[in-house]
């Protein structure tokens, strides 16, 4: 009997773990992988992430992982001309300096250990249905990679298993809306000209509202791909395979490939976005990460969101054990809590997405963020995760940093 069964080892998952292990609780963390394992993603690691590795004091390791180090972001706009931000110049001094782009199969594998380290283990496991007493749920079976059958019994049952979660499926929680969820399509190359310190963001024709990403990866690599909303996706009259041949190919872009090679077959996935208010918690379980739809809807990026919900779920799960109380009714706290951390900055880049659908606006914003300090400021602030929330909901403070 574990104090938390936690399905999924992602970054939700390994720190839900790890926040669980710092509170004295006793959990299981399961994964259908064996690590290290791939994932698709950006692989970047901005101001969140890295704000929440460093409170887990693990920032230091960070920088011996292989990938890059990231200084400047830029964003591009359909006319193609390109606004630069340094994370580490702004007219405050910056508490998180630089960002990271560190593949997945790396950084995972990395915190599984750690989180290995402080919680029991069992990786090669599909959890395929939840155990309920009554309405409780109880706990999880599945099927280890060697076909045996097994049951784990928990106070709590953690869903950080990702946009296709299985805990979220059978709790009858599962929600995707082709308009608030995206695909995405990553492929690592080599020998990309002018890979530096940044990562590139451009917002071209062919993805709008969503990017085409340059993001350097260390050993010259690069983990390039484009996402796209899921509704827009179906629309189109290309797959996204050929959305992204297009753009690479397309007068902007072709000569930074041209003597680039592709080091696999692009690859796609979903990310689901946080645009509403949705139901996470339930009698005996919580959903983490992706499997609650944390990713941000403007920039994409859901590991520190994934992360932050790890540690909010450890909180409510310590508060539930002292009262001896895992209801609907006690586990409530945790969509309320997470609600108001991330609800404004959620709500705003939702508002984002919906500007970003006009081509127009797009060159206007980019244009001027060029050539105007406050905006860069704001931008890189919203990124390194310092522009306080309640200002991220205030209308008023994107009209006067606009026309500043
Ligand atoms: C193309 C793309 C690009 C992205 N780029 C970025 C980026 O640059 N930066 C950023 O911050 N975010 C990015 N994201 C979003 C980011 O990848 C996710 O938000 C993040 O991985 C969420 O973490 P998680 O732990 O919730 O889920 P995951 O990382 O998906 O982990 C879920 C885990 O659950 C396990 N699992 C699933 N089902 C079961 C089961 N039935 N039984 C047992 N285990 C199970 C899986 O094996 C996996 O290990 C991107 C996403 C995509 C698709």
């Amino acid at each position: 009997m574990y104090d938390a069964i936690i399905v999924g080892a992602g970054p939700a998952g390994s720190s839900a773990a790890i926040y669980c292990n710092k509170l004295g609780l006793n959990t299981l963390l399961l994964d259908k992988s064996i690590f290290p394992r791939d994932k698709i993603c950006g692989d970047a690691l901005s101001g969140k992430s890295v704000k929440i590795l460093e409170e887990l004091d693990l920032l230091q390791d960070l920088d011996k992982l292989d990938g890059a180090i990231i200084n400047r972001i830029i964003f591009g706009n359909p006319n193609h001309s390109e606004c630069e931000l340094h994370l580490n110049k702004s007219l405050n001094k910056r508490h998180i300096s630089h960002g990271f782009v560190i593949p997945r199969k790396i950084f995972d594998n990395y915190l599984f250990k750690k989180a290995s380290d402080v919680s029991n283990v069992v990786s090669g496991f599909n959890v395929d249905d939840l155990i309920y007493d009554k309405s409780q749920v109880i706990g999880v079976k599945g099927k280890s990679t060697t076909g045996e059958s097994k049951k784990y019994f928990g106070n709590i049952v953690l869903g950080a298993d990702g946009p296709y979660s299985i805990v979220s499926r059978k709790s009858g929680l599962y929600n995707s809306d082709m308009n608030y969820t995206a695909v995405g399509l990553r492929c690592y190359y080599e020998d990309i000209e002018d890979l530096t310190d940044q990562i590139e963001l451009h917002y071209v024709n062919e993805t709008i509202p969503g990017y085409f990403w340059i993001f350097p990866a260390g050993n010259k690599k690069a983990n390039i791909g484009v996402g796209l909303l899921k509704s827009r996706a179906k629309k189109k009259k290309y797959n996204l395979q050929q959305i992204l041949m297009q753009v690479i190919n397309s007068k902007n872009f072709k000569h930074r490939f041209k003597n680039s090679k592709a080091l696999e077959k692009p690859k796609g996935w979903n990310l689901p976005f946080g645009n509403t208010k949705r139901g996470n918690h339930g009698n005996g379980f919580l959903l983490l990460g992706d499997a609650a739809g944390l990713v941000d809807p403007f920039t994409g990026e859901g590991i520190g969101n994934a992360m932050e919900s790890g540690k909010i779920a450890a909180d409510i799960v310590l508060k539930a054990k002292k009262i001896n109380n895992f209801s609907n009714q006690i586990l409530s706290e945790y969509d309320k809590v997470l609600w108001e951390y991330l609800g404004s900055e959620l709500k705003t880049s939702t508002l984002l997405l919906k500007l970003a659908h006009y081509r127009i606006l797009l060159n206007f914003v980019i244009d001027r963020a060029s050539r105007n300090k406050n905006i860069k400021n704001m931008i890189s602030g919203m990124l390194a995760d310092e522009v306080p929330k309640t200002e991220l909901s205030n209308p008023m403070f994107y009209l006067k940093t606009l026309f500043s």
